[in-house]
């Protein structure tokens, strides 16, 4: 899909918020995403998706390239994030850090 995403029925990216809460200790729809495609920068929340897509695909509300793709088989959770150039993701107002990695 190229072109106007303004031609398609879509929600903003905070109907993403169940799927990717299930995967992320912190909020990424806070955060801040630059798209790969057309460098615009903005809160993870303004992105679409689109609901009767394969997967859950958040696009950029400037180009409509993918940002994030999340494909949940049942068994696995596959996430692409290569539309992203950068995802920038907030401290706490507490200085607290996001959740760090857990030894496995
Ligand atoms: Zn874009």
């Amino acid at each position: 899909m190229t072109g106007d995403l303004d031609r398609y029925d879509y929600l903003d990216g905070n109907a993403a918020a169940g799927p990717l809460s299930e995967i992320f200790a912190i909020d990424v729809l806070s955060a801040r995403g630059r798209c790969a495609a057309c460098g615009r920068t903005d809160a993870m929340a303004t992105a679409r998706l689109l609901p009767h897509s394969h997967g859950l695909l958040l696009r950029c509300p400037g180009c409509s390239a993918i940002l994030l793709r999340l494909v949940d088989t049942g068994h696995s959770v596959c996430l692409d994030l290569h539309g992203l150039s950068f995802l920038e993701l907030r401290r706490q107002q507490n200085g607290s850090q996001p959740n760090p990695p857990q030894p496995t």
